[in-house]
């Protein structure tokens, strides 16, 4: 059903405004009279009409006065105007154009020009609203698009600075797991999946906040954003994000399939206290990702400490661009030992940063900065190269210690870099060690959470001849039975199970287990984080094949490793 477009005519000479109207309405248009500037200002700010035709010369403000007005008005300025004009004045016609109209019709007209040109503007009329509204608005569902949800904010903003009991929210909804989705079942499921849930989240806004009082947009990819105007008071948005997130749950029938959704919602009360719509949805964006690390499907408000904390990670990762280059990264190296005749047997190499303001930054600060910024791949190639030509050198200075052995941390981002394989013999090469010499240490969660990714990566490192180890097992989730599926040479048992060893029982019986199974397997196990002589003890009891952990030494700087070399590991040995 097509609206009737609205036309205001405004004439001081009511023959004329008379003639029009009857003309006009004939082709189906609705025609309002005015008979002078002042009346027509009026009612065109009231009525918003989609053309005008003005007169030129009215007694009182005369048709140039009556356009600059309507020009200068945000409400009016985009309405298309035509002149009405008895003067065939070039000058005139000049000066109509320069004010801002669209068109001039000559008096007296003739019918069939009068309604040309007035098809011809309101036809451009609905052409330029229609490329507005598709500038605004986001292709796929509708909603507004970043573009206009900018212009949105900063009207509320503005609007926030005149009137202080003025609040609005932020929230940032981000789907979870919908990559997963857009991955496995195609990017028109996914699509189809955004516009339903973005028509049930409209539904539930209108029921819930009233339309009109609230503006939801997308932002891209499974990212949403609501603006809500609301009272000061988080129980209100507590309550509309339980809503929300109870209400996107689905499930949504797409295709054969019936999917279920969850969001994670981050969210900023705005109360004056920002200047920029950027500054807002970055806050938006951190409260989000809390909400996210507090598991699926959760929402988060966002406060100071937040911005703290992500300010603090990005300077790190600024300083961490410039560390290997400044020379800042050092690995340490720990011994481990073999628990059954208890020679040093190699040692396990740890990376320190040291910071020139903060001192020394441990890896559980910065691995995690460096695996989201990318900064651990080059980082990676360091630690490999440095370790491997320190162990080359030692075997060199101290031909006893020709088994020496060294284990390397890897990490997942570093795993699935294109050409890993290649690169890390490369590496190896260049340090001019075997490859059996290196023991790759990569987590459980690592492994069991991208198995079919990393399984043909791991078995390539292997048939080079690089020996693998699963790090920190049995705090991840890996089923024992699931062992033999990958190619292993070693399993690294979590401290946490050492540090109970001795005193829990259920613990020790599952150390036993753990080893009896890795033995079959053809697997040998090292115990982390001894650090008393009883676990040590019940350790080489259990038959566990090799140890790490304070007992024997901490991790040591280079210079202090010659020492450790020197020691007799005897006094570790099993006395049983
Ligand atoms: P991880 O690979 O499991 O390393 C063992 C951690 O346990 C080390 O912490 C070590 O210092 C600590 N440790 C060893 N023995 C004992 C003990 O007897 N008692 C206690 N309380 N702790 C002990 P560190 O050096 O802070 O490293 C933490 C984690 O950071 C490592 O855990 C590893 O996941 C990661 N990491 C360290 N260096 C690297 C590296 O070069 N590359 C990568 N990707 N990750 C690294
Ligand atoms: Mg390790
Ligand atoms: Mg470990």
């Amino acid at each position: 059903m097509s609206v009737k477009r609205n036309v205001l005519v405004i004439d001081d000479d009511v023959v004329t405004t008379r003639v029009i109207k009857a003309r006009l309405e004939k082709i189906g248009l609705s025609v309002t009279c005015a008979h002078s500037g002042d009346e027509g200002l009026d009612i065109a700010n009231k009525e918003e009409p989609d053309l005008i035709l003005l007169d030129i010369h009215m007694p009182g403000i005369d048709g140039f006065e009556t356009c600059g007005e309507l020009k200068n008005n945000p409400g009016t300025k985009d309405i298309p105007i035509i002149f009405l004009t008895a003067d065939l004045n070039t000058e005139i016609k000049v000066r109509a154009f320069d004010c801002g109209a669209t068109d001039y019709i000559t008096k007296p007209f003739d019918n069939r020009e009068l309604i040309a040109r007035v098809e011809a503007a309101l036809k451009m009329q609905s052409l330029i609203r229609k490329l507005a509204t598709q500038a605004k608005s986001d292709a796929l569902t509708g909603l507004l698009n970043r573009s206009a949800l900018l212009d949105e904010l900063d009207y509320m903003i503005a609007r926030q600075n005149h009137e202080p009991d003025y609040h609005f929210a932020v929230m940032f909804l981000d789907f979870d797991r919908f990559k997963l989705i857009n991955d496995s079942l195609g990017h028109s499921a996914g699509n189809e999946l955004l516009v339903r849930v973005s028509q049930s989240m409209t539904q539930m806004l209108d029921e819930m906040v009233g339309p009109g009082d609230y503006v939801a947009s997308r932002l891209g990819g499974d990212e949403f954003i609501l603006l809500i105007e609301t009272p000061e008071n988080n129980q209100v948005l507590t309550n509309l994000a339980d809503a929300l997130q109870a209400k996107l749950h689905g499930p949504y029938v797409v295709g054969q399939y019936e999917l279920i959704c969850s969001a994670s919602i981050g969210i900023v009360l705005c109360s004056g206290n920002y200047e920029e719509p950027e500054s807002l949805l970055r806050d938006a964006d951190i409260a989000m990702y809390h909400a996210k690390e507090n598991g699926k499907s959760q929402f988060c408000f966002f406060n100071q400490q937040m911005h703290a904390q992500s300010m603090e990670q990005l300077t790190l990762e600024g300083d961490l661009r410039h560390a290997l280059a400044r020379h800042e990264l050092r690995l340490l190296y720990q011994p481990i030992h073999n628990l059954t005749t208890g020679q040093l047997t190699g040692f396990e190499a740890l990376i320190r940063w040291h910071h020139p303001v903060r001192g020394v930054i441990p890896p559980l600060t910065f691995i995690p900065i460096a695996e989201e910024s990318g900064l651990i791949v080059p980082i990676g190639w360091w630690i490999l190269y440095e370790a491997a030509s320190q162990l080359k050198l030692w075997r060199q200075m101290y031909p006893a210690m020709r088994h020496l052995r060294v284990n390397v941390n890897v990490s997942k981002r570093q795993l699935i870099t294109p050409n890993f394989v290649k690169h890390a013999d490369d590496i190896l090469n260049r340090a001019g060690l075997e490859h059996s010499a290196i023991t790759l240490e990569i987590t459980e969660s690592t492994i069991m959470d991208n198995m079919s990714i990393l399984t043909p990566i791991l078995s390539e490192l292997r048939e080079l001849g690089f020996k693998l180890a699963m790090d920190d097992f049995g705090t991840g989730h890996s089923s024992l039975g699931c062992l033999n599926k990958f190619p292993l040479d070693s399993l690294k048992i979590d401290r946490s199970f050492i540090n109970n060893v001795e005193h829990n029982h259920s613990f020790a019986a599952i150390l036993n287990s753990i080893v009896t199974l890795a033995h079959n397997l053809n697997l040998n196990v090292v115990a982390e984080g001894i650090e008393k002589i009883e676990q040590l003890a019940h350790l080489q009891c259990l038959d566990c094949d090799y140890g790490q952990g304070y007992l024997f030494a901490k991790p040591t700087a280079v210079d202090d490793v010659p020492a450790l070399l020197n020691q007799d590991g005897r006094k570790f040995k099993h006395s049983a």
